[in-house]
């Protein structure tokens, strides 16, 4: 399921995400790109580097349709091998926001 619409907060470093069934959720563009699940990043965090902290500044610099499917973020650090799934932003926004962060 696609959300309704993305606002970008560029004064607030984060995107927001209106979804169609009433739920509102912010994210940090550091945090999306912490998760990207592309096949390098995920390689990298499967060897433990976990730490792979984004710098803080990262950006989202470009945000692209994939379709119905998802959804590619172009980061300003040069990534943008990231395609997210609906479902997969979805749980890992509600992720974020059960832990409180
Ligand atoms: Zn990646």
């Amino acid at each position: 399921m696609a959300p309704d619409s993305i606002v970008d907060h560029r004064a607030r470093a984060a995107l927001e995400f209106f979804w169609a069934d009433g739920e509102r959720q912010v994210v940090a563009y550091p945090v999306l790109r912490a998760h990207c699940p592309c096949a390098d990043c995920k390689a990298l965090r499967g060897n433990g580097l976990s730490g792979l902290v984004p710098e803080a500044a990262v950006q989202v610099a470009a945000i692209q349709p994939v379709g119905a499917y998802g959804v590619q973020f172009v980061f300003s650090d040069g990534h943008d091998r990231g395609i997210f799934p609906w479902g997969f932003l979805r749980g890992l926004l509600e992720r974020q926001h059960a832990s409180g962060s």
